[in-house]
């Protein structure tokens, strides 16, 4: 018998899969959830090599801080019926002088909105990191990062941008408190009224 067409949407999720458009030091690997149903949209820059080797977004020590910010058990951030996960770039794309390189441009404008075509429900996108929000914030983004996490409520009701939750990260946490004594209150309220019914 001959196999069922795919849905349009896993289509589209497979195509990724074998997606080869740009040259990587290893395997692609791309790491994204999509579905029909999802409310809420996580926008960040790439997998890191612990998310390449499991396959698991935000599978690692970013994620564990970035569930404690958005106040959602692991079951509830990976229930893939509510919860996209679509980084910048869905593939690993190596190390640099510096740590990871940054995501691989081709990827956005190759993907993303072909799958957010498919989300009609998203009511709210969190933007994490200065990839995400100089894609999705285009020319309204402040100056640094800080300026434009400090005016989340501006983007709101659509989009809220956030710091990278990554350990190397915690310098600038420290440096800036009001992130998590007033963002993240906030971002916890905002993700509750996304994901309600
Ligand atoms: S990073 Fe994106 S564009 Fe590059 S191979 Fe992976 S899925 Fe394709």
């Amino acid at each position: 018998m001959p196999a069922l067409p795919l849905p349009p949407l896993d289509r589209l999720l497979a195509d990724i899969s074998n997606c080869r458009a740009c040259t990587l030091p290893h395997e692609p690997r791309p790491v994204v959830r999509a579905s029909v149903g999802a409310r809420l949209l996580i926008v960040g820059q790439a997998p890191g090599r612990r998310v390449h080797e499991t396959g698991i977004p935000w599978n690692d020590p970013s994620g564990d801080l970035l569930r404690t910010w958005l106040q959602l058990t692991r079951e509830q951030f990976y229930d893939a019926s509510r919860v996209a996960i679509v980084p910048m770039g869905f593939c690993y794309p190596g190390k640099g002088a510096h740590g990871d390189l940054p995501p691989r441009r081709e990827c956005a404008p190759l993907w993303h909105a072909r799958l957010l075509a498919f989300m009609p429900e998203l009511r709210l996108t969190l933007l994490i990191g200065r990839h995400a929000q100089a894609y999705y914030l285009k020319g309204t983004s402040r100056s640094t990062l800080a300026d434009t996490v400090a005016a989340y409520a501006d983007y709101l009701p659509r989009f809220l941008p956030l710091p990278h939750p990554s350990p190397r990260n915690r310098f600038w946490l420290r440096q800036h408190p009001w992130f998590e004594a007033e963002v993240v209150p906030a971002l916890r309220q905002q993700v509750t009224l996304a994901l309600a019914d």
